[in-house]
């Protein structure tokens, strides 16, 4: 039986804007191509930090992007280990990198609390389950490191009576604390034995796509003047010169004085660059999609919110924490009310598919049974607070994201010409990264001098090798939803 791509998050958004599009040329100061958290996170900082006018354009509606259909958890870390950002940019940019992304759980309270956001976000401590040695001497280096570069940590659990806790390094003292193999199993709501230690981490969730709906609602009230919301109008073509930008959209023309591409790397936007070397081909190579799965079942509520990540049981094959082993991760959040009972939803994600050419990829393709089955194994052989065996799932959804070659965002100035920015690249973590990358792209828009930083784009002109970090992604596990060989 074949499943429709259906997200808890587009079921809750309610929207009773119809979304005009562009009908007639209008000029700004900034253009702003896609309208999903990092679009939405750019306006929303443009609009208040500065006093610049904005248009925003959205191919389709509001949030119905990755945003739309993403796992809704809420994480500062990388799809990479701090270990290997240090050894691609050293301790201190890696270390800032680490302060930036961390710095948007203020950016978000300050976006809810102006805008007085009603879209709820519960922020609690989350964990990352360890079952290898291997894993667990990374972690605790990482820890060491992090220290080092002055970052907070929290000391890793490691169950007492695990045979790793003997052949700990005693330098990594101080990074990790024993506690009994029952408390750790609670702590991560497992009934499988092989997990053995636990990273906890401040993590949180929300709807991001109701939460961008409401404010772009608010930029909508509050700056009438500057603020000009575009849907259903897919950019084609930007022109940049030295001084500013045309960007097309069917008939009509934005003129802007820059332009800054949220899209998340797909775009089909053709760049032409007047004044210099090509960046459409450039640009063009830098990202690549990858699909992920989810699978969300609701259940009367009875514990409390958390994310628990599950890492690969088996030896990693790169240099990184995150190997190509997929790993699983489960999210619960309240999820409105039942006959007057509260409810929650647990979401499951892991399976995930990766795509050379994303134009491949439709949001209607129907979700694969291969990935409700690898899901659905996990949970039976992991979780300790499963649904019952035969439950449906109410929600099964997928959703396309974007990897830079070297799993780090960009946000900044295209080195090529300046007049273009971006905030893009979620590399499987990206809506908090995306709202620090808003107001970082405010930042340049008042011609702000920052110093140099890991997520500056750079002047790579072809070839771009990639990807240069292992992704979590099994290529031979093609969950791919694009193929008619994984529909059942
Ligand atoms: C299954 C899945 C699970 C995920 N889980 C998590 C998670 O739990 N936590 C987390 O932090 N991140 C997660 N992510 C990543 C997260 O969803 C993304 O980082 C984030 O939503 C990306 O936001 P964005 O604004 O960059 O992209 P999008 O939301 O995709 O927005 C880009 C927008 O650009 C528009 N666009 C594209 N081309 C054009 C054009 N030519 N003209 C006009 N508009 C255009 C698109 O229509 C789209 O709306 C997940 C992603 C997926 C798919």
């Amino acid at each position: 039986m074949e499943h429709k791509n259906q997200s808890p998050w587009l079921y809750q958004m309610s929207s009773a804007r119809e979304g005009k599009g562009l009908t007639e040329n209008v000029q700004t100061d900034v253009a702003i191509i896609g309208g999903g958290i990092a679009g939405v996170a750019t306006a929303y900082f443009t609009l208040t930090c500065t006093k610049k006018s904005v248009v925003l354009l959205e191919m389709g509606r509001i949030a119905h992007g990755a945003t739309g259909h993403n796992g809704g958890f809420l994480a500062t870390y990388f799809e990479r280990s701090f270990i290997s950002l240090v050894k691609e940019f050293g301790l201190t940019l890696a270390a800032q990198g680490q302060r930036d992304v961390e710095s948007a759980w203020e950016l978000l309270e300050s976006m809810r609390a102006t805008a007085q956001l009603k879209t709820p976000v519960w922020i609690f401590t989350g964990y990352a389950a360890i079952a290898t040695e291997e894993e667990l001497l990374i972690h605790l280096q990482n820890l060491a490191l992090r220290t080092q570069a002055g970052l907070e940590v929290a000391p890793l659990l490691v169950a007492e009576d695990a045979p790793a806790v003997e052949r700990i390094p005693h330098a990594y003292q101080g990074m990790y604390k024993l506690v009994t193999g029952s408390e750790l199993a609670n702590l991560l709501e497992v009934k499988d034995s092989a997990y053995f230690a636990a990273l906890p981490e401040k993590k949180g969730c929300t709807n991001s796509a109701a939460l961008c709906e409401e404010l772009v609602q608010y930029m909508l009230n509050t700056y009438p003047e500057r603020f000009t919301l575009l849907e259903h109008t897919p950019v084609e073509e930007m022109q940049l010169g030295a001084e500013g930008v045309m960007v097309r959209s069917g008939d009509y023309t934005v003129q802007s004085r820059r332009v800054v591409l949220c899209t998340n790397g797909f775009e089909n936007v053709r760049i032409v660059n007047a004044v210099g070397p090509d960046i459409n081909k450039k640009f063009h190579h830098m990202v690549r999609g990858i699909v992920g799965y989810m699978a969300g079942y609701v259940e009367p509520s009875q514990h409390p919110p958390v994310e628990i990540s599950f890492l690969p049981k088996s030896p990693r094959k790169g240099d990184d924490v995150y190997a190509e082993e997929p790993y699983f991760y489960v999210t619960r959040r309240p999820f409105g009310e039942t006959e007057g009972k509260p409810q929650s939803l647990v979401s499951i994600g892991g399976p995930e598919a990766l795509m050379d050419d994303t134009n491949d990829y439709k949001v209607d393709h129907d979700y694969p049974v291969r990935a409700k089955e690898d899901i659905d194994s996990f949970l039976r052989a992991t979780y300790a607070k499963a649904h019952p065996e035969g439950e449906t799932y109410k929600f099964l959804w997928h959703g396309l994201m974007g990897f830079t070659p070297n799993g780090v965002r960009l946000v900044g100035p295209e080195p090529l010409n300046p007049v273009l920015l971006y905030n893009l690249g979620c590399n499987g973590i990206g809506l908090m990264p995306s709202i620090f990358g808003g107001r970082k792209i405010a930042r340049f828009l008042e011609e702000e001098v920052l110093p140099t930083s890991m997520f500056d784009p750079v002047d790579q002109r072809t070839p771009i090798a990639r990807p240069t970090v292992p992704l979590r992604v099994v290529q031979d596990r093609s969950v791919n939803a694009a193929s008619p060989d994984n529909r059942a």
